[in-house]
């Protein structure tokens, strides 16, 4: 019954938010709405990145931008508490034009420092389905000057239960210049069908697969497997998301993953942390030990 109310929550882009399975009004999440009014006109929003690195050389290939909540009282905080309420009440549209235009506003920025690097920003379904996502983000590439072939748009596959009208938004994104790639690969609806007939650039293989790496059936490694080779055959980029262990860099790697992402290699950061840490790598990690800790 939950699942079915759940599904169709997912079928119909609106999340569970506000109202629960059984239609009570959760406080918490009425107030935190209320708040979210304001978020953007009190400029509460900020973004920072996650570096995405090619696999073998771990050279740093793109920002993943990831949107973050200043709030006034409680502090950061994160996506996973407040995306699904911005989507029921449609403040996800405000809220994703202005992180389009910020992330591609930074990336255009870092050219200078790092020339190539390119940006990912996340697309609710919610945006997905507006009409006008062609216009705003090339509003956002416009007004930044940013290459669109440094823009990669990620989606996940909920937004590709209806095929044929996701086919003619990705076929207009496309048409910008602009890279798409499936987000959480492996965790929606998926239908391989669509694969090889909509005009994306690569996948992002689920973090919970790469979690499940190590486990005594090696099902998770027969799966990363199986959906790395499905990718290659049909020239999709595999990025594998959740690279927490060496271990799990090295299976990837050895497979031939493309792009690997996780706090192995650097956690989401603000912009100027990333900009010192990421972008430009230390010369001299020394200035960075604390000079009371004693040394191994
Ligand atoms: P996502 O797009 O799949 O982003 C990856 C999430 O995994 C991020 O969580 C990131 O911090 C986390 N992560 C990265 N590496 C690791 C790791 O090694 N281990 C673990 N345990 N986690 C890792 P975050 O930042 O909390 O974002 C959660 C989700 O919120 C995102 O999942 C994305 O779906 C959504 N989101 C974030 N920013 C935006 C945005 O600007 N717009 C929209 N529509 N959604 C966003
Ligand atoms: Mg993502
Ligand atoms: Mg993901
Ligand atoms: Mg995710």
């Amino acid at each position: 019954q939950a699942d079915m109310a759940m599904y169709e929550a997912k079928r119909a882009g609106r999340p569970m938010g506000v109202f629960d399975t059984h239609a009570q009004i959760n406080p918490q999440l009425v107030s935190l709405e209320a708040d979210l009014h304001r978020a953007l006109p009190q400029q509460e929003l900020e973004l920072h990145y996650q570096g995405i690195y090619r696999a073998g050389v771990r050279e740093v290939a793109a920002a993943e931008a990831l949107l973050r909540w200043r709030h006034p009282d409680r502090g950061l905080v994160n996506p996973d508490e407040f995306i699904g309420l911005a989507e029921t009440n449609g403040l996800i549209v405000p809220i994703g034009a202005w992180v389009l235009r910020e992330a591609c506003r930074q990336a255009a920025a870092w050219q200078a420092q790092q020339p190539g690097l390119s940006v990912n920003v996340n697309l609710s379904a919610r945006q997905f389905w507006q009409p006008d996502l062609p216009e705003v983000v090339l509003d956002a590439l416009n007004s930044s000057r940013l290459s669109p072939h440094l823009l990669t748009l990620e989606i996940t596959e909920s937004v590709l239960l209806d095929v044929p009208d996701a086919a003619q938004t990705l076929g207009a994104l496309h048409a910008l210049g602009v890279r798409l790639s499936l987000d959480d690969f492996g965790t929606g609806y998926s239908s391989l069908s669509y694969l090889h007939r909509l005009p994306l650039h690569g996948l992002k293989i689920d973090r919970s697969f790469i979690r499940d790496l190590g486990q005594a059936q090696g099902v998770a490694e027969n799966i990363i497997r199986a959906v790395m080779l499905l990718a290659h055959t049909l020239n999709l980029h595999v990025t594998t998301e959740g690279i927490e262990l060496e271990a799990q860099a090295g299976f990837v790697e050895a497979l031939g993953g493309d792009h690997l992402q996780g706090y192995l290699l650097a956690r989401p950061l603000p912009a100027a942390d990333f900009e010192r840490q990421v972008l430009t790598p230390n010369q001299s990690t020394e200035l960075h030990v604390d000079p009371l800790k004693p040394t191994a």
